[in-house]
């Protein structure tokens, strides 16, 4: 087996920028490869549907994989049509550029092996070999190997932590994209077509999953026993953060500092409501950042907010 083609990480400089425009030549291109692309938020998590759609098991959802909007429904809106490939990233010019994984031609006819150094993932050259390759705006790297034919599950790579198989009704950000906290740019490191996966990886990657254990997942990052959310379930947390974060792009001045705080305590809610907490604490650290905030001034915002919220860990 090949001990070449690691992926070297991006060197890419902080705090750079990609327009719509850059987005739109990318978004283009990968749909002229056949990926059907679609937009994320600036949060990284698919925009919100329409009124007019409920979600999944809301009462009255609609056939995702039908629904003519734009935008709606995550990566049921991917598309390859140039046209509303353009109308989508007019009505939403910020968000990220992503491609819906999985068997052609819903999906882009791709495997990803999506390694995340920040949770122990790392690239083993036995198992994966070179392949088409990004480097994410956080130091990891997405591995797009062609697509066996097969159903394969979008999960954790079985026996690897810190490494997610993004395949069938899955979705990977694209290049430009900015990534949300760290600010870097998703780059291409290798632009060859996808190759096959090596046959170890295809055998881990198609193994059969095993009995579910009970997930300790469900309350990790949670308050121990005896608490219960205040303020009542937050239905929509992806949208709760957003509009935190506007009040703190927004607040003039002398209230920015009390505005963090606020918007914190708002966040912490969504966190409690299945947020993720590390995109919550680095979206508010960058927003504090924005707002010319110190660090230590951020980070005590944030803890006394959590703990108001009773959100500890
Ligand atoms: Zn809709
Ligand atoms: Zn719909």
């Amino acid at each position: 087996m090949t001990t070449t083609g690691k992926p070297t990480p991006p060197t890419g400089e902080r705090f750079v920028t990609s327009g719509p425009a850059d987005l739109l030549t990318a978004a283009i291109s990968a749909a002229g490869w056949g990926w059907p692309v679609f937009l994320l938020g600036r949060t990284k998590r698919p925009l919100a549907n329409c009124p007019d759609c409920p979600k999944q098991r809301e009462p009255g959802a609609h056939n995702p994989e039908a629904c003519p909007h734009l935008t709606c429904h995550g990566f049921y809106a991917a598309t390859t049509s140039v046209d509303r490939i353009q109308a989508m990233i007019a009505s939403h010019p910020d968000g990220l550029l992503a491609v819906r994984t999985g068997a052609a031609p819903a999906g882009a006819g791709v495997v990803v092996i999506d390694i995340d150094p920040g949770h122990g993932g790392r690239y083993d050259p036995d198992l994966m070999g070179p392949t088409r390759c990004t480097g994410t705006g956080n130091d990891g790297w997405h591995l797009f190997y062609r697509h066996p034919g097969q159903p394969v599950l979008s999960r954790p790579l079985p026996g690897r932590s810190g490494v997610d198989v993004k395949a069938d009704g899955g979705y990977v950000v694209l290049p430009p994209s900015v990534h949300p906290i760290t600010r870097r740019l998703y780059r291409w490191l290798d632009e060859r077509a996808p190759e096959e996966m090596p046959p170890r990886l295809a055998e881990t990657v198609l193994a059969p999953p095993v009995a579910a254990s009970p997930a300790p997942t469900l309350t990790a990052g949670r308050p121990a026993s005896g608490f219960s959310p205040p303020g009542g379930r937050v239905k929509h947390p992806e949208m709760l953060v957003d509009a935190c974060l506007a009040a703190v792009r927004r607040a003039p001045e002398g209230r920015r500092r009390y505005t963090l705080y606020g918007a914190a305590r708002g966040v912490a809610r969504a966190i409690l409501a299945g947020f993720d907490h590390a995109i919550g604490v680095g979206l508010l650290t960058t927003a504090g950042r924005d707002a010319q905030q110190t660090d230590r001034d951020i980070h005590a915002a944030i803890t006394a907010a959590f703990a108001d919220e009773g959100l500890t860990r």
